[in-house]
C-alpha cells in the first residue's frame, strides 16, 4: 500500500490535469490517492473499473491559528455538502480579491492584466504561485523563488494578507461534509516545537484527527517528533507528497518517506472513515482515465 494523500491539480496551483495526476500516480504504484487542492473540492470521477488506483475527494483549506497561517487538509469529505462549499466559495472569493489588490498593486508598479490572465486560466482558487508565474513571464522576476521572495512573501512589495477562515471553521466544515482534518506539513511552519506543540493540542481540541508525519524534505527528526506527539494524542499518521509540478524533478506523486512499522499502525488507513469508504465503493476505483 502506497498512500499518497496531498495532491495539487490545475483546479488550484498544480501545473497539470486530475488524468495526468493520476496517470503519475499509477505509474508510480500508488494505491490511493487523494486530491487535495487549495480551498477547491470537485467531485472526482466515478469508478472505472475494479482494478488499481483508489480517489479520495480532499481538499486544503487556508486558515488561520491566532494569527498564524495553517493548511488543514480534509480526506474524504463530500464536495456537494453545503456547509463545505460555502467556506470554499467564501476563500475562493477572498483569493480573488487579494489578486485584484496585487493587480492594482503591480499595475502601479506598470505592468497590467494580472487578474485577467489569472482569471482566463483553469484554476479556481487563485494563488500566489500564479502570480508568481506571471510575474516571471512578464519579466518581472527572473524565476519564482525570486518572485516569492522579493513580492509576494509578507517583506515583498505586492504583499497582500489574506483574511482566511479560522482553523476551527475548516475543521468543522470537513466535519459536516464527513471527511478526516488532517494538520498538514506540520514541520513546514516557522514555529518551535513548544508552539507546534501547542497548536497541535488546539488543532485536536477543535476535532482534528490526524497529522502530517511524511512529506517530502521531512527532517527525520521532525518526522519522529511527529509520529511520538500523534501516538499520545491519539492522532492519526498520514503521508503525501504536496505534488504540485512534474517539472520540478525532485517531487513526485508517491515520493515521501514511508512510515515505519509502528508508525505505520497508526495510518489514517485505520480511520473508522476509511474503513467505511473502503468497504463500500463510493471510493472510486480507476484504472485508466
Ligand atoms: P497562497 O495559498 O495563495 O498563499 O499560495 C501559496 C502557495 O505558493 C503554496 O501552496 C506553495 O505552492 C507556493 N509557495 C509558497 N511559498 C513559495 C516559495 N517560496 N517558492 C515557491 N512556491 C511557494
Ligand atoms: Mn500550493
Ligand atoms: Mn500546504
Ligand atoms: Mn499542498
Amino acid at each position: 500500500m502506497k498512500a499518497d494523500l496531498h495532491c495539487h491539480t490545475h483546479l488550484s496551483d498544480g501545473q497539470h490535469t486530475l488524468a495526468f495526476v493520476i496517470e503519475r500516480a499509477r505509474a508510480n504504484l500508488v494505491t490511493h490517492l487523494a486530491i487535495t487542492d487549495h480551498d477547491v473540492s470537485q467531485a472526482l470521477p466515478q469508478p472505472v473499473n475494479q482494478q488499481g488506483l483508489k480517489l479520495i475527494n480532499g481538499v486544503e483549506i487556508s486558515c488561520l491559528w491566532e494569527s498564524f497561517e495553517l493548511h488543514v487538509v480534509g480526506l474524504f469529505v463530500d464536495p456537494t455538502n453545503m456547509r463545505l462549499q460555502t467556506l470554499l466559495s467564501a476563500q475562493q472569493a477572498r483569493r480573488r480579491e487579494r489578486v485584484a489588490q496585487i493587480d492594482d498593486k503591480l499595475t502601479a508598479l506598470g505592468t497590467k492584466g494580472l487578474l485577467l490572465d489569472l482569471l482566463a486560466m483553469p484554476a479556481i482558487a487563485l494563488t500566489r504561485s500564479h502570480v508568481a508565474d506571471f510575474l516571471v513571464a512578464n519579466n518581472v522576476c527572473k524565476n519564482r523563488q525570486k518572485a516569492f521572495k522579493t513580492h509576494l512573501n509578507r517583506s515583498g512589495k505586492l504583499f497582500v494578507a489574506a483574511q482566511w477562515c479560522d482553523y476551527t471553521e475548516a475543521v468543522r466544515a470537513i466535519k459536516a461534509a464527513g471527511g478526516i482534518s488532517v494538520l498538514a506539513h506540520p514541520g513546514r511552519y516557522a514555529m518551535n516545537k513548544s508552539k507546534l506543540h501547542r497548536l497541535v493540542e488546539c488543532f485536536a481540541a477543535a476535532g482534528g484527527e490526524g497529522l502530517e508525519a511524511s512529506y517530502p524534505n521531512i527532517a527525520p527528526d521532525m518526522n519522529q517528533y511527529l509520529i511520538q506527539l500523534a501516538i499520545e494524542r491519539g492522532l492519526y499518521l498520514s503521508t503525501g507528497s504536496d505534488f504540485h509540478d512534474a517539472a520540478a524533478h525532485w517531487t513526485d506523486v508517491g515520493k515521501f518517506p514511508a512510515l515505519d512499522r509502528t508508525a505505520a499502525r497508526h495510518g489514517i488507513w485505520h480511520h473508522p472513515i476509511w474503513e467505511q469508504h473502503a468497504n463500500t465503493e463510493s471510493m472510486s476505483i480507476l484504472k485508466r482515465l
